[in-house]
């Protein structure tokens, strides 16, 4: 119990995170709107970050539920999201992207909004296919938000879903390596990824560039294919998931990565902070063991991130 209460107190010495409040007045921040998994026991919205650059959110990374609820609470707009990427596919990372989509019926909206993610397979439709399925208008399960999509009128903004695609011959270009991607950019910042494993559906780790540093986020991963400390090379912050304990096995095991595991890729990956997310029963109350684990590997700042917990790189 004394250790537990030193490592907690050490950790909020090593890394505390800024009030909420304050996020959207940074020059560059990330907010977590979520930080549990797909549990509605754990009291915490599923998956889903914000990135906010010189006071407004221009990244939205993952849209899991209860993450629309957090993002109107963090003052955030649509209108000021530049883009939003999804590391897959899975309810807990997506499900809130129509009520995201919905609400920004009521703001003053005109440019597109770009969303990324993976590819599909036989388990999961691709990222294209998903905001179809969503928005089509003939086809959509929310058909009457068709405008949103069709080009055929300027009734609203329009969606613009896109596929990250690591087969393409694209990739091999000399500014990025077959396993990482530079897939977005723009005057404020540049944004890659890298696929990972999550069993067998398709998934991404996510880097976001601004003013000199580097925000990475695992996504769900057992981190066992190496992309991760890759992407994850000298970030000045990584937010990995801590959905599993050390001792999971089985499939747990084989869609996410033991406290061992991250402190491995932290350690590999040189990375300045590290924060804990995708918090899960099975995972709360155990964070000594977690810290501990972790720290076999790596000795950096670590902390376990709350719903709309800001994080300064
Ligand atoms: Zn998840």
């Amino acid at each position: 119990m004394k250790a537990r209460l030193v490592i907690g107190i050490l950790s909020c010495l090593w890394l505390a995170p800024v009030m909420a409040q304050s996020c959207g007045t940074a020059e560059l921040a990330v907010q977590v709107l979520g930080s549990g998994g797909p549990e509605l026991a754990d009291k915490r919205a599923s998956s889903s970050y914000l990135i906010w650059i010189d006071g407004k959110a221009r990244v939205l990374v993952d849209a899991g539920g209860g993450a629309a609820l957090r993002f109107s609470e963090a003052g955030a707009t649509v209108s000021d999201l530049d883009v939003i990427l999804f590391s897959h596919l899975h309810v807990d990372h997506a499900n809130d992207l129509p009520a995201l989509v919905k609400s920004s019926y009521f703001e003053d909206r005109t440019r597109a909004l770009p969303i990324y993610g993976p590819l599909g397979n036989k388990f999961m439709p691709s990222t294209v296919a998903y905001v179809r399925a969503l928005f089509d208008g003939t086809h959509g399960v929310y058909r009457y938000l068709g405008d949103f999509l069709s080009p055929l009128n300027d009734a609203t903004y329009k969606l613009q879903p896109r596929n990250v695609d690591f087969r393409s011959k694209l990739v091999a270009s000399r500014k990025t390596s077959n396993k990482i991607k530079i897939v977005f950019t723009n005057e404020h910042m540049r944004i890659s990824a890298t696929p990972v494993l999550h069993g067998a559906i398709p998934a991404l780790a996510w880097s976001i560039e601004s003013k000199g540093k580097r925000i990475v986020f695992s996504g769900d991963t057992n981190g066992e294919d190496g992309n991760l400390e890759l992407l994850a090379a000298q970030a000045d912050l990584l937010i990995a998931h801590n959905a599993v304990p050390e001792d999971a096995g089985g499939v747990e095991r084989q869609l996410h990565m033991s406290p061992s595991v991250i402190g491995r890729i932290a350690q590999t990956a040189e990375v300045k902070q590290l924060v804990l997310s995708h918090r899960m029963r099975r995972t709360l109350g155990h964070e000594t063991e977690t810290l501990g684990a972790i720290k076999k590997h790596y000795n950096g700042p670590s902390v376990f991130a709350n719903d709309l917990d800001c994080f300064k790189p």
